[in-house]
């Protein structure tokens, strides 16, 4: 079993080193043949519309929303979350996304005057009994609207939301979060996720 990470741009060095942590096979994937030799795929947090464009001049776009879509399981963080979602609000006009997740989220969705912060969170499918997760939010996406099969894992809340907003998002093989897993020590939500790709493949 070997995992892709999407080397496009963003915090690609980061998901290896937490695969090569947890002893699983990682590459870099950076054109459509290496697509081939992966069972699953992670697309890192960055920046969605640089990610978007250089996956669509290197070819990978189209062959990767494909393989997403015939149940490759996938990983996408933060601008990899953008990249998942049915639908982008406040995006680019030019930007496009792979459309696979029944979710519709707005980019920086949490607004400028708390870009970044981080956040105690509790995930039951991880933390059986044990600590929450420090997740790490950077201009993150919110998700606005989750569709019947999305199941929310994970959901934040502080004084400027009136809801708590949906942070880690299951539909099927796909796996997608408004914040970076790949920032803190914590490889749990990485470990979720390679029994997503052992049971894909299996
Ligand atoms: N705001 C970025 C985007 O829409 C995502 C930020 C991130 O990945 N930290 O692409």
């Amino acid at each position: 079993m070997r995992i892709g990470v999407l080397s496009l741009q963003g915090d690609v060095s980061e998901h290896l080193q937490m695969f090569a942590r947890l002893g699983v096979s990682a590459m870099e994937v950076a054109s459509p043949g290496e697509l081939s030799h992966i069972d699953g795929l992670v697309i890192p947090g960055g920046e969605s519309t640089t990610i978007y464009m250089l996956a669509e001049s290197s070819g990978l776009f189209e062959p990767m929303t494909q393989m997403i879509k015939e149940g490759m399981p996938v990983f996408g963080t933060c601008a990899g979350a953008v990249l998942l979602a049915r639908r982008i609000l406040d995006g680019r006009a030019d930007q496009r996304s792979c459309e696979a997740m029944d979710i519709a989220v707005r980019r920086n969705g949490f607004g400028r005057q708390i870009a970044s912060f981080e956040a105690d969170l509790d995930i039951s499918v991880i933390d059986k009994g044990g600590a929450p997760l420090r997740a790490v939010f950077i201009r993150a996406p919110i998700v606005e609207s989750v569709g019947p099969e999305v199941e929310t894992l994970a959901t934040y809340k502080d004084s400027a939301l009136t809801e708590p907003t949906p942070v880690l998002l299951k539909q099927g093989t796909m796996l997608a979060s408004s914040f970076h897993p790949e920032l803190s020590n914590d490889t749990r939500l990485h470990q979720f996720f390679v029994e997503m790709v052992k049971e894909g493949s299996s």
